[in-house]
């Protein structure tokens, strides 16, 4: 069930209300000035815009992803760990039991990493960086959707709409486990 409502409440105060009653988060944003990339795959530029924002990132990174098999954004998501950024990544069922998963690698590089088995898949593929960047799209952390797949990717920095895709990982913790 979604509860879809104008911003009249204070944002924060509609999330946690949202997920308190467990119900999918929607909310109708009108972002200002919120600069915006946006890249299509085959080989458009996603992974290595994907890999410079990791790149930027200062304190945190909260991660949901369906597959997690790209060397390049793996290796860049435990460099960010290895320089004391907070990393935190949900991941698909699937990559329990997938050889090329980078679970493992980020596991023993000391990064959280765990397993949303709630779900028929769990398919997000979503970042959210330092409470400002949002990344998402059809983009999954693969190598295909940088050199086969079409696919797009959109960074939108925009604090509001960090708040609620935190939210919705938050929502997605609460149900992880590591196995
Ligand atoms: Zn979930």
């Amino acid at each position: 069930m979604t509860n879809r409502r104008a911003l009249a409440l204070p944002l924060s105060t509609l999330f946690a209300l949202m997920v308190w009653f467990n119900q999918a988060l929607a909310a109708d944003l009108v972002l200002h000035e919120a600069l915006t990339q946006v890249y299509f795959s085959p080989r458009g530029g996603a992974q290595d815009a994907l890999v410079a924002e990791i790149g930027k990132a200062r304190e945190s990174i909260f991660v949901q992803a369906y597959s997690f098999t790209s060397e390049p954004i793996i290796s860049a998501l435990i460099q960010a760990h290895q320089r004391g950024v907070h990393v935190e990544v949900i991941l698909d069922k699937s990559q329990r039991a997938d050889k090329r998963s980078g679970t493992a690698a980020v596991r023993e590089a000391g990064i959280h990493a765990v397993i949303d088995s709630k779900h028929a898949i769990a398919h997000n593929k979503t970042m959210v960086i330092d409470h400002e960047t949002v990344v998402t799209g059809s983009f999954n952390i693969t190598k295909s959707a940088e050199e086969k797949n079409a696919e797009n990717l959109l960074i939108v920095r925009s604090q509001d709409l960090a708040r609620l895709y935190l939210e919705d990982w938050k929502k997605h913790r609460q149900h992880t486990d590591w196995q």
